[in-house]
């Protein structure tokens, strides 16, 4: 398929490659941003983030330039931009904005030009196995048909049933899929890719006044990060086994980890003890996060909503089905569930703390001086429980 050539396409997908080789037509190069003839492309560069951290996937087409130029050269700046605050959160945040961005120019483009992009994105900007296919089964119009690996690496992360493969039409290997859905699995590519070109970006040098100007201020409207002193939650996650501390820590780095590992997360928090407004917080660091469904998710979960009935912490087989268990439960002694490891740390620490209280009584000193001392087996109570076995 031919490169798209009009500057209204490339300024609408500035991600692909003749987007930018339209842009090194102009010569332009960061140094350039100090000059005022500039001012609406660092203007909407800034607008692109600002959008991203108020809107997230809410974002509305509506804010897009009138200028294709504007449009074509306040991407890469954006990116640029985004690199040089270096805040993965923010990253993640603005990917997730773009691809969303995309997504809905894509869907809004007449019937023609949607299949020419969407072919000119999914095929040959990804490569994916994509061919028209349009045809009616069973009263749904398909438009394409996929191959199956390609189909599963983007439809694995979805829940819905109509994702499941066994709901699908799959002839040789292939999967039909309408185009709202194949526009639904470039989304998440999309967003890799964002986050790829802000990698490459690397570390920005010196920027001029106006670009250094326009990030001062989206510094001062980002959110401050949910930084959980994680050794002074309730019940440490040194009690907790190596799958749950995994996903606390991809959580709080604000990476987008799969629903089961977040139902799991909030099931295992859930039970033991803790609150749904103490979970959600755990989750406010997501790009994605939207407090209002967190809140009915997680109540949900706590049994507080729906049939009322709280969800079991998932077993360490179903974990390990889904790619959640860590080093095959070498670190776990044996158990069968993620509460056992709970239940066997904090006892291990109770006895602990007990011994020390103990010999802290002897010695007529306050327990908490000893607690750099080494516990009964000359290892620190830190290390018994991060290298596991806690019985
Ligand atoms: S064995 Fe169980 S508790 Fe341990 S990491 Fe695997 S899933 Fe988690």
């Amino acid at each position: 398929m031919a490169a798209i050539r009009e500057l209204s396409m490339m300024a609408k997908y500035p991600f692909l490659p003749e987007a930018r080789g339209e842009l090194a037509k102009y010569g332009i190069t960061l140094e350039s941003f100090s000059d005022p003839a500039y001012r609406r492309v660092v203007e909407r560069a800034k607008r692109r983030i600002l959008d991203a951290i108020e809107y997230g996937d809410d974002v509305n087409p509506s804010s897009i330039s009138d200028d294709d130029f504007v449009e074509l050269a306040s991407f890469p700046l954006s990116v640029a931009m985004i690199a040089a605050i270096g805040d993965k959160r923010l990253a993640r945040r603005f990917a997730l904005a773009t691809s969303s961005l995309v997504i809905k120019l894509l869907e809004s483009e007449n019937p023609e030009w949607r299949d020419e992009m969407v072919l000119r994105i999914a095929r040959d900007f990804f490569g994916m196995d994509v061919r028209r296919d349009s045809r009616i089964v069973s009263g749904i119009a398909y438009d394409y048909s996929l191959g199956l690996k390609d189909y599963l690496r983007g439809a694995l992360a979805f829940n819905k049933p109509e994702w499941k493969l066994v709901n699908r039409v799959v002839e040789r290997g292939r999967v039909l899929v309408t185009a709202h859905e194949l526009i639904r699995l470039l989304k998440d590519r999309v967003m890799e890719h964002i986050l790829s070109l802000v990698e490459k970006a690397g570390k920005v040098g010196a920027l001029p006044s106006p670009v250094e100007e326009a990030i001062r201020e989206i510094k001062e409207r980002m959110p401050t990060a949910i930084q959980l002193e994680l050794t002074t939650v309730k019940s440490g996650p040194e009690t907790w086994p190596p799958c749950m501390r995994t996903i606390a820590d991809r959580l709080m780095a604000g990476e987008n980890i799969s629903h089961f590992a977040n139902f799991a997360f909030a099931a295992f928090l859930s039970n033991i003890g803790f609150e749904p407004h103490e979970i959600i917080r755990f989750y406010a660091n997501r790009p994605d996060f939207k407090e209002r469904i967190a809140k009915y998710q997680v109540e949900h979960i706590a049994g507080l909503r729906g049939s009322r009935t709280k969800y079991m912490t998932p077993s360490c087989s179903t974990m390990k089905t889904n790619g959640l268990c860590i080093k095959d439960g070498a670190l776990c002694g044996g158990i069968r569930n993620p509460l056992a490891y709970y239940r066997r740390a904090t006892k291990k620490i109770g006895k602990i703390d007990k011994n020390k209280a103990e010999v802290g009584g002897e010695r007529g000193e306050a327990g908490g001086e000893v607690i750099g001392d080494s516990g009964p087996n000359g290892d620190t109570p830190s290390d018994q429980q991060i290298s596991g076995n806690p019985r």
